[in-house]
């Protein structure tokens, strides 16, 4: 049984800083920030934010990577009866274009690096007032300077060209000038917390409207399921991006209010980074995409880091192969990764295999406390148990809608059975002891020769081959069968494979009509921000070439 609190995120904040105030909540490179301080600073920002104009209701775009700056902005715009639109750091100028439109931003808080960015589109978007910070300003020595700034993946340096921007400042000044706490406005658990665009893997990102409900709600699920977790000690890594909603609520939201130190890594992709932070800080908690959990166990640096204090990972976003969950538990000395699943418009997390107990491979584990599941046919009838259909779920996590888009909206969110139902698009099914496996998505389904075909199961078979790192399965048009697979592989640094080879090698895992026809070569496979295979982009590539 689990019944959600009800509270705001703020109060979320707040209870956890009353109970832990001495305790770091925030670490990033070196320098230490206790939960009282992290208030204090919060409303501060908050503060700021009313004296420059903001309202409740008004949307406050955040484009920053994980840091101190982050955490501040998101609680601050909350406490203020703001909106945060949560923004990728990886967009292009003209992605950023769209959403501050489609958001209706007209405050934008972003890193000294990426105002270049919205500099270019800055005259068609309604941003009025922009908050611009330097990593540097956290860091206690300038010397630290240069190492972060690499670590921004981007490599772009430090840029000053807002300065003569005069709808911008530099964000510490402005928290510096705030004397007096914010005027409290109300607050509703009802009430819009975040605008959060789902990630774009299958086509252009909407606006997922999450409430305060539902992010304490997954907030408090999650931590329900974390059995043996200890509140006030544990430490949590957190490199995958807090602007995604799975970095959010797993890293940000529930180390917040567990009262974990929240370690920050600015890039994900800094493996040397990720591992010099988990053996430094011991961390216990590293919530991860399975890309990441894949680049540290193929790492060169990795075997010189002690990598044992991690105990639980939440492993979501995308399929975990369970050769990468396997050699991670060895590399760990056994830590606890296993599998999730969730997505944007449920704040995100619905499933996770038990933390302790019995874990399947290959399952996305059973539902969260307070989580309803239900397989379901076309029509909109329950399957039978192990049979595939739609995953849908309901709870206090489900978004209230899609933000101006109510056709989206009805697509997705259905009432059934007196309960509010997310149509997931996922396919998946359930077996005798209620364990969920996702097949695949609904949309990215390959059908050859009359035959259904899942790109994931011919990913597993693919990323079973010794030489393989990553491996996508797409289709592509085929004049007899509709449609037939080609796949996409990235080989293991100094590894060899030919395409012949590959093939044989699926065809003794798979039937012959789900084995690939054609394989191509490639150094990476290219990804989200979230680290996710862009099936789309390259089914779209491999069309062309065809053509
Ligand atoms: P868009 O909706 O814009 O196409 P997206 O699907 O990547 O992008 P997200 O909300 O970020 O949007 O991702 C949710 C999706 O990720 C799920 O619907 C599911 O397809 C996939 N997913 C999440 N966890 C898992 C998992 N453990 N196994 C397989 N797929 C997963």
């Amino acid at each position: 049984d689990f019944t959600p609190s009800g509270r705001t995120l703020f109060q979320l904040l707040e209870d956890t800083a009353n109970r832990f105030p001495q305790r770091t909540a925030l670490h990033f490179l070196g320098q230490n920030t206790s939960y009282k301080e992290l208030v204090k600073r919060v409303k501060r920002f908050a503060r700021a934010l009313q004296r420059s104009g903001v309202k409740p209701g008004d949307r406050v775009a955040i484009m920053l990577p994980n840091c101190p700056q982050f955490v501040v902005s998101f609680y601050g715009t909350l406490l203020a009866g703001g909106v945060v639109a949560n923004t990728s750091p990886l967009y292009t100028p003209s992605e950023l274009e769209h959403q501050l439109i489609d958001s209706g931003s007209e405050t934008l808080v972003i890193l000294d690096s990426m105002y270049p960015r919205y500099a270019e589109i800055a005259d068609r978007v309604p941003v009025k007032r922009v908050f611009v910070t330097r990593i540097q300003d956290e860091l206690p020595f300038p010397k630290n300077l240069l190492y972060p700034i690499k670590a921004m993946r981007e490599g772009t340096l430090a840029s000053d060209s807002f300065k003569r921007d005069p709808k911008a400042v530099p964000l510490r000044f402005v928290l510096k000038l705030q004397d007096a706490d914010p005027v409290p406005v109300t607050v509703g658990a009802d009430d819009v917390a975040l605008l959060q665009y789902t990630g774009g893997t299958t086509g252009v990102p909407k606006g997922a409207m999450l409430t305060q409900r539902n992010l304490v709600a997954n907030a408090e699920q999650s931590r329900a399921w974390m059995v043996g977790l200890q509140e006030g000690r544990e430490i949590t890594l957190a490199a995958i991006p807090f602007f995604h909603v799975y970095g959010m609520t797993t890293a940000m939201n529930m180390s917040v209010l567990i009262g974990a130190t929240i370690v920050l890594v600015p890039n994900a992709r800094d493996i040397k980074m990720v591992l010099g932070e988990i053996s430094r800080t011991r961390a216990t908690l590293l919530p991860g995409v399975p890309t990441l959990y894949n680049a540290i166990n193929n790492h060169p640096d990795t075997a010189a880091h002690d990598l044992t204090t991690i105990r639980a990972c939440i492993s979501g976003s995308a399929p975990l192969m369970q050769e990468t969950a396997r050699a991670f538990r060895e590399i760990t000395h056994g830590a606890n990764l296993v599998e999730g699943y969730g997505l944007t418009e449920s704040s995100p997390v619905t499933h996770v295999n038990p933390i302790t107990g019995e874990q399947k491979d290959g399952s996305i584990g059973l539902p969260l406390p307070g989580v309803d599941a239900l397989v379901m046919d076309d029509a909109g009838q329950p399957v039978p148990t192990g049979e595939v259909g739609e995953l849908w779920v309901a709870g206090p996590m489900v978004m209230k809608g899609y933000w101006n888009m109510p056709e989206e909206t009805a697509k997705v969110l259905r009432e059934y059975a007196g309960k509010t139902w997310l149509l997931t698009g996922d396919m998946a099914t359930m077996d005798e002891q209620g364990f969920f496996r996702i097949v695949d998505r609904k949309k990215e389904l390959i059908i050859a020769g009359g035959h259904n075909i899942y790109p994931r199961e011919v990913e597993e078979a693919l990323t079973a081959h010794p030489a393989v790192l990553e491996a996508a399965a797409v289709g592509v048009p085929d004049a007899y069968r509709g449609e037939s697979v080609h796949a996409v592989v990235a080989l293991k640094p100094g590894m060899q494979a030919t395409e012949k080879e590959i093939i044989a090698h699926c065809r003794q895992l798979l039937s012959p009509y789900k084995a690939p026809r054609s394989v191509e070569f490639r150094d990476e496979l290219p990804k989200t921000a979230v680290g996710k295979t862009l099936r789309r982009q390259l089914a779209a590539e491999a069309r062309e070439r065809l053509e």
